[in-house]
């Protein structure tokens, strides 16, 4: 933790009053208790596959049993997902712009890398398309494909979005599997993004230094998100001048038309791209746990409103100030334990609501959702998920006072969370910074996809507020980083708050009359 931060977070909460480590509520104490665990140093930082996620996914069956909860998997808590892992050896791994048959070498790490989300092929020497944002989506009159030749070719892109796109089209489309299936569809083979100015929530040192690391796909074919793709690169902002070389156009000229929201131009990039890419591959298998309260209703109880929270962090990476274990406590060992405490409370109030609660812990998140992508395509047998409610990265940091609402205006779910904000006395707000794309970067996106209306929240702030401050120093400050661990300031009555929020949220979904839709005016009714 950096001294000026430490100082700010402590003067921060002595200002509004939380409680820093223990508490005195008994709630607060074992939602509390269960981040102590799962983000201790000996489970070294969750990551997929890991011995440390193995014993925080037995950790949370033994909790699942001891609420009460049916195994969710032919009498197992545990489902066992299989993995593709490749990792770059960039001594063996070359990249090059090659202009008029002179090769100019990019530094990897540096200039550029490679994404291995893709599973690369070993060479590739293909003409390079500036693309814009390299989106293709009729409904919002947007074609930037329209009259370029991109067979075969690797498209470069903006991965901003024009400002056009309301929020969560935004979202939807600024992933990079989405523009994926475009480029796909138009005959490209690869793809270099360059993350727009905008798009630096974290900065290229710390984007990059994640790239050595391990790599993982799901290993069911049908579920690999980036078919075909041979190459895939992100390019740092600050050295893609290089790459507009000869084009007649500037990196700054590109950069300043995108933030003023003027239409990009198209063209072809008078370079070839060349690519070596040595890649180790392997095979792991990691575990969703999932427990099963089933519904009183012998009619509703085939209906599962899933809580869902990834158990997965990064694990151990590039120590920082010493620390070389990315603990994760607020990614998202808060999330898990809201989700262990709210089986808890059911089992002790002895409650049960008309449709089945199926509660999971989803693997491989901070891979790519790809638990969660796994577990809706294959629920625990004779269920149909019908709503999720996902809890990723709460941050409990100042008391809840706002609930803020991922998805609020895309489902009917807003009139259940509307209801139960109510009666506990929150505003209900929609995410204050769309541009974060944050609906689709959790597994609530998984459940989406395939037409699952589907909520996740978080204590909320209002842009510019003092709160929005703390958020924001957290963000720069601990996100991704082995400061997320045991000695942060929480505020120990927001998160139980909280866990209150979800409780009753499932209940009230899962004693609905009607099963949740999507709302007609939502874009997101499309995958239903
Ligand atoms: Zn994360």
């Amino acid at each position: 933790m950096r001294a000026r931060v430490a100082a700010l977070l402590v003067a921060a909460t002595a200002a509004i009053g939380v409680t820093v480590g223990g508490a005195s509520d008994a709630d607060a104490s074992r939602w509390w208790s269960h981040v102590q665990f799962l983000a201790d140093d000996a489970l070294e930082g969750r990551d997929t596959g890991s011995p440390g996620y193995r014993r925080a996914a037995d950790y949370v069956a033994g909790l699942w049993r001891k609420a009460g909860l049916e195994p969710a998997f032919s009498g197992q808590f545990v489902q066992t997902v299989a993995f593709k892992t490749r990792q770059i050896d960039e001594s063996r791994s070359s990249l090059a712009l090659v202009r008029d048959g002179r090769v100019e070498p990019l530094s990897l790490g540096e200039d550029a890398y490679f994404s291995l989300r893709v599973d690369p092929a070993a060479e590739v020497n293909a003409p390079l398309v500036f693309t814009g944002h390299g989106l293709d989506i009729p409904e919002a009159q947007i074609n930037d494909l329209a009259g370029l030749n991109l067979k075969g070719a690797v498209a470069v892109y903006f991965s901003t979005q024009p400002s056009s796109l309301p929020g969560t089209l935004q979202a939807h489309f600024g992933s990079s599997a989405e523009r994926w299936r475009m480029l796909r569809a138009a005959g490209a083979i690869g793809t270099i993004a360059v993350p727009g100015a905008r798009r630096l929530e974290v900065p290229w040192s710390r984007s990059t230094s994640a790239r050595l690391q391990p790599q993982m796909s799901l290993a069911e074919p049908a579920l690999d998100e980036y078919p075909d793709q041979r190459i895939a690169v992100t390019m740092n902002p600050e050295r893609a001048d290089k790459l507009f070389e000869g084009s007649g156009h500037t990196l700054s000229e590109l950069m300043e038309a995108d933030q003023s929201g003027k239409p990009l131009p198209r063209f072809v990039i008078p370079a070839r791209v060349k690519a070596s890419i040595a890649v180790t591959r392997s095979t792991i298998q990691s575990e969703n746990v999932a427990g099963v309260l089933r519904g009183s209703d012998p009619k509703l109880r085939g209906e599962a409103v899933v809580l869902s929270a990834h158990l997965d962090h990064v694990g151990i990476g590039e120590p920082v100030a010493g620390d070389k274990i990315y603990n994760g406590a607020m990614d998202n060992a808060s999330g898990v334990a809201a989700i262990l405490e709210v089986a808890a409370r059911l089992h002790e109030s002895g409650e049960r609501p008309a449709r089945s609660i199926v509660f999971v812990a989803v693997t491989g998140e901070e891979q790519g959702e790809l638990g969660s992508r796994y577990f809706v395509a294959h629920p625990p047998a004779g269920m149909t998920i019908v709503a999720n409610v996902n809890t990723d990265m709460f941050l409990p940091l100042f008391p809840l006072k706002t609930l803020m609402v991922l998805g609020l205006e895309e489902s009917d779910l807003s009139t259940d969370v509307r209801a139960v904000a109510g009666t506990l006395g929150l505003t209900v707000q929609s995410d204050p910074e769309p541009q974060r794309n944050r609906f689709t970067r959790s597994d609530q996106y998984s459940f989406v996809r395939s037409g699952v209306p589907a909520l996740a929240m978080k204590v909320g702030y209002n842009a510019n507020s003092y709160e929005a401050m703390i958020a924001q120093e957290w963000t720069s400050e601990r996100y991704h980083l082995p400061s997320d661990d045991l000695n942060q300031p929480v505020d120990m009555k927001a998160a139980t708050d909280f866990v209150n929020v979800v409780h009753q949220l499932a209940v009230r979904i899962a004693n609905r009359s009607i099963r949740p839709n999507w709302n007609d005016s939502s874009f997101f009714k499309r995958f239903r």
